[in-house]
């Protein structure tokens, strides 16, 4: 009796939990033009409910393509007869889940026992939202935390904001998970913000930038669907908000800006993994950081960051010409991916979003530049597809590590170029 109360408790603890047994990513190499339509159509299948982890973009460019288990045969058969070579690269999704789950229970027994909060370990967002309030108390002349708006669910959405006085300084934005399941960009953001409070006073670099500017900082961007992929399925990508006449959830918040919006760089399938939102800042998590930059009218840096597959982009994404200021962002970024590369060796690429990655409209970055903000960034961490989003929490230090010398060389740089 008592095992079958103890039997029942589980069940009903995890059975809302999405499982992924059986389910692979693939590694696929399209060589040519055709295998990138071919690929595509593939994507469009409904009922095998695939999911890129990286898009068919050109011959040449990996493509990352989870399968669950009732698919993998279809699949598999499909890249033979077509002659598009592929290899393995998750061979169980779940049981790295389950490796992901099983640190993070350490984690939190270790932390209960000795009060320390555990930079090496993903959190859940409650963690994370009890992190900030401890970062403010340790640092409470320099951070703060604002609530910039609320979640389609209704949840805050937290800014820290580090200042050391004066009315509207210039400013830097930082966010990070602003696509639910890059985990590792939460888990840098907070080392990062943290390294920024510890730092002032002790780097010259950083205390020079706080002296004159202020750094907002968004560690959640989409806390509905961060909650979501630790509740329900830990590979949710967009946000929670319901569409109307679709049974499908979400949208890519990361193609919802207001520029280029609608374009081919994007979905207006309700389903798609990239749908863009009925309209531009449709969505709540989006419009509160435009209602925020347009209304601090001083934000001179934008740096949003994705993972995976190690690169540092800037505009366009939603169009090939380049910015008026392609050069100075180019030069920038060759240093910074140089410095990033200086520690673990971690090579980048850099670029355009359209030259290095795709055709993406409706992003952040693009939208901050068409706003004003001449720098606008955006990082993708590791890996280059080992284990894409189920990057293990070994590399999250090191990851936030080799990152900050080139967010550091971003920011000094607009600190010496104002404008
Ligand atoms: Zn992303």
């Amino acid at each position: 009796m008592k095992f079958l109360l103890v039997f029942s408790i589980l069940v009903s603890a995890t059975c809302s939990e999405k499982l992924f047994v059986g389910d692979q990513v693939l590694h696929i190499m399209a060589s040519n033009e055709e295998h990138i339509t071919l690929l595509r159509v593939l994507g469009e299948q409904e009922e095998l409910q695939l999911d890129f982890w990286r898009h068919p973009t050109s011959p040449g460019h990996p493509v990352d393509l989870q399968v669950p288990f009732p698919s993998l045969q279809a699949v598999k058969i499909f890249l033979e007869v077509n002659n598009i070579s592929y290899s393995i690269m998750i061979e169980d999704v779940q049981e790295l889940l389950n490796e992901e789950k099983k640190t993070m229970k350490k984690s939190r027994r270790v932390e209960r026992s000795t009060s320390t909060f555990d930079f090496a370990s993903y959190h859940t967002l409650d963690e994370i939202y009890d992190w900030m309030d401890i970062l403010v108390d340790n640092h409470p002349s320099l951070v703060s935390k604002i609530q910039i708006g609320q979640s389609y669910e209704n949840r805050p959405l937290y800014v820290l904001k580090f200042s050391t006085g004066g009315p509207n300084r210039p400013a830097i934005w930082l966010d990070t998970g602003i696509h639910a399941r890059e985990w590792i960009t939460p888990a840098t953001g907070i080392w990062t913000a943290n390294k920024i409070a510890e730092e002032y006073g002790r780097d010259p670099s950083v205390t020079a930038i706080l002296d004159s500017m202020d750094i907002f900082f968004e560690i959640v961007t989409n806390p509905d669907g961060f909650a979501f992929t630790h509740s329900n399925n830990r590979l949710w990508r967009k946000t929670r908000s319901t569409n109307t006449g679709s049974h499908c959830i979400g949208v890519d918040p990361n193609r919802n800006w207001d520029a280029g919006f609608g374009g081919s760089g994007s979905s207006s399938n309700p389903c798609s993994e990239t749908y863009r939102g009925p309209y531009a800042h449709s969505e709540r998590e989006v419009k509160a950081i435009v209602d925020f930059i347009r209304g601090h009218r001083k934000v001179k840096l934008v740096i949003s960051i994705h993972s995976y597959s190690q690169m540092l982009l800037f505009p366009y994404g939603y169009k090939t010409a380049p910015v008026p200021d392609h050069q100075e962002l180019n030069e920038l970024a060759k240093k910074a991916v140089s410095d990033l590369a200086a520690l673990y060796g971690t090579k980048y690429t850099y670029g355009s979003m359209v030259d290095t990655i795709y055709m993406a409209d409706g992003t952040s970055i693009d939208w901050a530049y068409d706003n004003g903000v001449k720098y606008a960034f955006s990082f993708e961490l590791r890996d280059t597809g080992r284990y894409g989003f189920l990057l293990p929490s070994t590399q999250i230090i090191p990851t936030a590590t080799e990152t900050w010398p080139a967010l550091l060389d971003i920011m000094v740089h607009v600190l010496e170029h104002p404008y």
